[in-house]
């Protein structure tokens, strides 16, 4: 056999490693380096964790503390095969004990070490939290309804989709997405938003169900760092009438039934036919009152394109309009609308409870 003599230390060696023997080599060498204390920067308020010098979510409190170890381990570049374990320890809601293992080749040798690092949180505030704190705000969305106040249910189903809307986005990661402030007013809401982009979907999502439209006017409120500082200005309108308003409208008699960009309801003075409008067209529409206001009365009789109603004020018999799908018969009660444009009997759908049972 040949042998080698370590420059190092005088003794024969069957190989080199890093120019050593075995012996000399591993007195030196060192698996793993980790400091034996670590900082790591939390939000009290969101969670979020201050990591290569940005905000962000990235998880479970454990999970933070053991990427920031991680982060933090140094393994020696001739390791190969690695395998590490980590086993973390809560001591604190602020100090964690963290143990590293090591297994690795070393130029062919198995290797094992281990090591335990204490991380210490600095609970704070994130810069997003901060600022929402601070009341800052990149947009304003009002809610107002066109002609009218919002009712209640109005107002508080925008509050809720307003809310919901915000917390999805922040769960997709969108830190900006928070209200500032939430202000009800007689005559609407505003919503003083962290993001433009979630106001916008906020208006969105509020024209979806309930109908109405949004406009955006962005507005420069000052410089930052040499670059113009706008604010947005979501303006919310709900629309005039709501499902189940009843309208007269160029001669018609008209129930919505659905207000967006389009209106669409159901013609009474024209037999409960169906009705569609383009939104902007349909200006200057008088309400008369709700569909609910309806009252029953006493069908007479039925002919071949009217029927003879007891009017519900003045008990005369009056001949009106058949609606085009009727089915009740003589002498049960039916649902009518009396109206300045006179009184309307509404079809089938309409006032299937009050039929009586056959
Ligand atoms: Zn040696
Ligand atoms: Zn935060």
């Amino acid at each position: 056999m040949n042998f080698i003599i370590c420059p190092k230390c005088g003794k024969d060696c069957e190989k080199l490693f890093d120019k050593v023997c075995q012996t000399c080599f591993f007195e030196n060498f060192k698996l793993l380096e980790l400091p034996l204390v670590l900082h790591l920067r939390l939000c009290s308020r969101c969670g979020a964790s201050y990591h290569k010098s940005r905000w962000e979510e990235l998880g479970s409190l454990e999970d933070v503390v053991l990427k920031t170890v991680e982060e933090a381990l140094f393994v020696h570049e001739l390791a190969e095969n690695l395998e590490l374990s980590f086993e973390p320890r809560k001591l604190s809601p602020f100090i964690f004990k963290v143990q590293v293992g090591v297994d690795a080749r070393v130029l062919g040798v198995p290797v094992f070490a281990d090591a335990e690092t204490e991380v210490r949180i600095k609970r704070e505030a994130c810069d997003m939290c901060s600022r929402e704190a601070g009341g800052y705000f990149e947009a304003l969305i009002q809610v107002r309804a066109e002609g009218r106040f919002p009712t209640e249910a109005e107002k508080k189903r925008c509050l809720q989709i307003a809310r919901d809307v915000v917390r999805q986005l922040k769960k997709k990661g969108d830190r900006l997405a928070f209200i500032t402030h939430e202000l009800v007013f007689k005559e609407g809401l505003d919503f003083y938003m962290g993001s433009t982009n979630a106001s916008k979907q906020v208006c969105r999502q509020i024209a979806s169900e309930l109908g109405g439209s949004y406009s955006e006017s962005p507005s420069l409120v000052g410089m930052k760092d040499g670059k113009e500082v706008y604010r947005v200005t979501y303006s919310m309108r709900l629309p005039e009438f709501r499902p189940g308003d009843l309208v007269h409208f160029r001669g018609k008699v008209i129930e919505i039934k659905n207000s967006g960009k389009k209106i669409i309801g159901l013609d009474h003075s024209g037999g409960g036919t169906r009705y569609t409008a383009a939104a902007e067209e349909f200006k200057g529409a008088e309400k008369l009152g709700r569909i609910e206001d309806a009252t029953l009365t006493v069908l007479v009789s039925i002919e071949e394109h009217a029927i003879l109603v007891l009017d519900p004020e003045s008990y005369e018999t009056v001949a009106i309009r058949k609606p085009a799908s009727f089915s009740a018969e003589a002498g049960s009660e039916i649902k009518v609308l009396k109206t300045p444009y006179g009184l309307f009997a509404l079809p089938d759908s309409n006032f299937s409870r009050a039929q009586p049972k056959a």
